[in-house]
């Protein structure tokens, strides 16, 4: 085909799409990143971050990206309750249960690894939005690309679609439906007073969001990203009143507004096809009870750069070469993603005393474990022992979940 050409061609420069380009341009693969907006980071993010995530990806913390890091957690019950969870005091650790966390700078973070992407041979084009595809024998062969007023074709062995919630490569290419999303509303507010800057703030149960969760992220003393997820209900008067009655807020500034959807339906049912891969938001790859996507998407987008670049290398890009990618990240990902997933649709139902009553009879480590592992037994044994009542409600809904989901 004349014209350009690149062995790999990548839409979107968010946590996957970089990650991919890092990997795969690391392999010697000839890549092309695309990206619609005209900087990295726009899109809203809460922007915090296990520590562990940096160890297992071999990333080094810089300050140039880190802007908090913080040594635990509070989390709010809708009725008084309140769990402390510390990372000197959580001893379990699977994958990066262990040593708390960072709010970092994402567009200063992204920013490092498109640079060190670049450096390693990658191309990244900003103001460039993939608008469909070209395909040929249930391939496809180029990028329909909109640049600068202009309509451009890069042709390509392997596209791999990075491009988030509402994704051109999973409608076009291949051709999924929407996916279920929660609606998140976050402010970053500036001139703020708050108490403990090393402390995330969680608040759970239908007072303060219902079904979905508000958050505190301190980004130091006197700045915060502070946001909520809400379903069936409009998210503004939520977050407008917490920031209304909560002290830190008194006199503080709304510095910035931003809206975004977050999928939390679990996995894509299709994440390879011939010549193409989905990653990130695009593949479903968010841990769908507490809306983390930052860590899944990066390992995506490792994984799915390495597996392309190979696959270009060997002269096959079939499903069956690019199958290795879902492979390996399910075996990372895949049970944390579905038990989170049934772990949300549980905790749905639950009413805010029972919310509550939860929080106040949880032990951390077991909760951990639920994140981390994932393994649920120790939860679900704990919670038996304790409050058994309360254990058949959660486990009840639980089995009712996974009856629904084998039935569906
Ligand atoms: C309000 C909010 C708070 C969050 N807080 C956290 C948090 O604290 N911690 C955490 O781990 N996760 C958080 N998340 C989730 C996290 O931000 C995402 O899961 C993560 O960014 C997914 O990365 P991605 O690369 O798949 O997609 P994205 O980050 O969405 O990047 C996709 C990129 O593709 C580009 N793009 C889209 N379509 C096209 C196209 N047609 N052509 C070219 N480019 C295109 C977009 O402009 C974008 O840059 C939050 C999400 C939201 C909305």
């Amino acid at each position: 085909m004349a014209g350009l050409h690149r062995d790999i061609v990548i839409i979107g420069a968010g946590p996957a799409g970089i990650s991919a380009a890092r990997s795969a341009a690391e392999l010697g693969a000839d890549v092309l990143v695309v990206e619609k907006e005209a900087e990295l980071g726009t899109k809203p993010c809460g922007e915090g971050v296990l520590k562990g995530v940096f160890r297992e990806l071999g990333i080094e913390p810089r300050e140039e990206f880190i802007r908090n890091e913080l040594k635990g957690a509070y989390i709010y019950g809708p009725e008084g309750a309140v769990l402390r969870v510390l990372a000197d005091e959580v001893t379990y650790e699977k994958f990066r249960g262990k040593g708390g966390g960072y709010i970092i700078n994402k567009k200063a973070f992204l920013e490092f690894l498109m640079r060190e992407a670049v450096e390693l041979g990658a191309e990244l084009w900003t103001r460039a939005r993939a608008v469909g595809f070209e395909v040929e024998g249930g391939r496809p062969r180029a990028v329909v690309i909109e640049r600068e007023g202009r309509v451009e074709k890069v042709s390509c062995e392997v596209v791999i679609g990075c491009d988030g919630y509402w994704s051109i490569t999973a409608r076009k290419l291949f051709g999924l439906g929407p996916q279920e999303v929660i609606p998140c509303l976050q402010y970053v507010m500036e001139g703020c007073s708050i108490e403990e800057p090393d402390m995330a703030e969680a608040y759970v149960g239908r007072r303060w969001a219902p079904l979905g969760y508000l958050w505190v992220f301190p980004r130091g003393p006197d700045s915060a990203n502070v946001g909520l997820g809400v379903r069936g209900c409009p998210a503004k008067p939520y977050l407008d009143k917490f920031i209304k009655e909560k002290g830190a807020f008194r006199g503080a500034r709304l510095v910035e507004a931003k809206a975004a959807l977050v999928p939390i339906g679990g996995l894509r049912e299709k994440l390879v096809m011939d010549g193409a891969m989905l990653c990130g938001d695009a593949a479903g790859q968010v841990v769908p009870i507490t809306g983390e996507g930052i860590h899944p998407a990066m390992t995506a987008g490792l994984i799915a750069g390495e597996v392309a670049a190979r696959a270009v290398e060997e002269g096959d890009v079939s499903a069956g070469r690019l199958a290795e990618y879902e492979e390996r990240f399910r075996e990372r990902w895949g049970d944390v993603i579905e038990i989170g997933l049934l772990a949300r649709r549980a905790f749905e139902v639950l009413p805010d005393d029972k919310i509550d009553r939860v929080l106040r009879l949880l032990d951390v480590n077991k909760g951990v474990m639920v994140i981390d592992g994932p393994d649920i037994g120790p939860f679900v044994l704990d919670l038996l022992q304790k409050d058994p009542e309360l254990c058949a409600e959660i486990f009840g809904s639980l089995v009712e979940e996974v009856v629904r989901g084998a039935g569906s």
